[in-house]
């Protein structure tokens, strides 16, 4: 281990390893941050692959624009999709530009093209011209990754503000449909869209009722639109983490409480971290899963699911 990173010390270990002890369990100190948290202020820090991830030009070529980008799975995916060969567009909210920067120098250091499209999602025309500025800047738009969610617990539903509950369901939700209807005249078939859900869409913690509400709506969206676009070339999937090391938990996204034992309830015994993500993201918009469709990826450490 490094003193500022959680990652494998050679690249060589991950072709044996144990799942348990890849990583240590995080066991985090007390912490806060505004909304949105930055990988840059978090303890302890997390692998997002960029040690650790080996690309070999399974998206060789690929056009790919990601929402939530600077930070965890998000920068994880991006990293990845980068070494796979892909040029990549990010976004994030402006708040968030040092962390866009790091994950822009590790999209160059793989040689490939970077976009950076900061903005608010929670804004519509934003929402809409983003696939359209991907597009143009990257010379088109053929893998799309709406990975951006907003989360923030509350104990009761009394204390869900309702200016909260809406922000919640325009990030994580409406703000999916209005980028992926937009990004849609850019992507010709063999294109591929990859949705973050939650394993919260079927196992919902009392604190996050807004938060799981929009997780579980994603998942139906994305199998209704998985089987309309499927005759058309286009896949849509979805990854479900489970409990994974990212600024999102420190920015309120946990009761605080919570946060020291954070993720040591499932089955591998530890939080996993972001780059573990990144193989189902990269699975599941390669050519390799052809037949894989309205599928929803379960990364989660061992939850049973549905
Ligand atoms: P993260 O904080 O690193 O990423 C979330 C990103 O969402 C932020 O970086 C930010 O850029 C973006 N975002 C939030 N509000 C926005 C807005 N108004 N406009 C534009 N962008 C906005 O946290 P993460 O855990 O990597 O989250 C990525 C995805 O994974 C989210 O959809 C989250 O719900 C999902 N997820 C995370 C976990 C977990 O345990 N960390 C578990 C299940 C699902
Ligand atoms: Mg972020």
């Amino acid at each position: 281990m490094s003193t500022d990173d959680a990652h494998d010390e050679t690249t060589d270990q991950l072709v044996f390893q144990n799942p348990v002890s890849r990583y240590p369990v995080v066991e985090a100190p007390k912490q806060d941050q505004p909304e949105p948290g930055l990988d840059a202020g978090l303890e302890p820090k997390t692998d997002r692959g960029q040690h650790s991830y080996r690309g070999t030009g399974r998206l060789k070529g690929r056009r790919a624009l990601i929402t939530g980008a600077d930070s965890g799975i998000g920068a994880a995916v991006a990293i990845a999709l980068a070494r796979e060969g892909a040029d990549v567009a990010l976004n994030y909210l402006p708040d968030e530009e040092e962390d866009a920067q790091w994950v822009k120098g590790q999209i160059e250091d793989a040689g490939r093209k970077v976009v950076l499209l900061p903005g608010d999602l929670t804004e519509r025309s934003f929402c809409e011209q983003l696939p359209d500025r991907a597009a143009d800047e990257l010379g088109g738009l053929d893998l799309l990754i709406n990975n951006a969610g907003k989360q923030i617990a509350q104990d009761s539903i009394e204390d869900i503000s309702d200016e909260q509950f809406t922000d919640t369901f325009t990030v994580n939700i409406i703000a999916m449909f209005r980028i992926t209807k937009s990004a849609l005249k850019h992507m010709p078939a063999g294109s591929t869209i990859v949705n973050s859900t939650s394993i919260q869409a079927y196992s919902p913690s009392p604190t996050l009722l807004d938060y799981a509400s929009t997780k579980a709506a994603i998942n139906n969206f994305t199998k209704g639109l998985a089987q309309q676009l499927a005759p058309k070339g286009i896949r849509v999937n979805a990854v479900a983490p489970g409990p994974i090391w990212t600024p999102l938990q420190v920015s309120d996204g946990q009761p605080k409480e919570k946060l020291p034992q954070f993720g040591q309830n499932t089955p591998l015994g530890r939080a996993g971290q972001p780059t573990e993500l990144a193989p189902a993201y990269v699975f599941l918009s390669s050519p390799e899963s052809s037949y894989v469709v309205g599928e929803t990826l379960n990364v989660n450490g061992g939850r049973p699911t549905p």
